[in-house]
């Protein structure tokens, strides 16, 4: 468990460091801004979906470190899937978060996105975790805005 824990930090510190895919699209055409009023985070993140798959995905603003790992992971993870896809990610990440889905034991696509799991034992962080999940689900379902609330 402390070797997920320093994988994890790790993971985390890099992704805060160097956020990938972070900037504004310019040709999106699916955006939504979520929001975490618990902790502050503050993001946008930006779809190119075409015939239903994600050709180009972003995000921007302004958060803690989980929040942005967990943005720039979801980017990496969803770019070039297909709606569905995606929306199965968000699903399972989700379950993940609140504890409903073992990652060790029932078969999942999240692969380097279950160093996450640990969320579930830390209910304030779990929204940090969750947040551009939810946004990006959102924007694929073409609402604007998202609360954690
Ligand atoms: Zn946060």
């Amino acid at each position: 468990m402390s070797e997920l824990s320093e994988l994890y930090q790790a993971v985390i510190l890099d992704h805060n460091k160097k956020p990938r895919n972070f900037h504004k699209l310019e040709n999106a055409n699916r955006h939504a801004e979520g929001f975490n009023p618990l902790c502050g985070d503050q993001l946008n993140v930006y779809l190119q979906l075409e015939d239903d798959q994600v050709k180009e995905v972003s995000f921007e603003g302004s958060g803690c470190a989980i929040s942005k790992a967990s943005a720039s992971m979801m980017t990496q993870a969803v770019k070039r899937k297909s709606k569905q896809e995606a929306e199965t990610l968000f699903n399972e990440f989700h379950r993940m978060a609140m504890g409903e889905l073992d990652v060790e034991t029932e078969p999942n696509h999240l692969g380097k996105l279950t160093i996450f799991a640990g969320v579930r034992d830390f209910p304030a962080r779990l929204k940090c975790a969750t947040l551009s999940w939810h946004t990006m689900h959102a924007a694929l379902n073409e609402q604007q805005k998202v609360s954690t609330e």
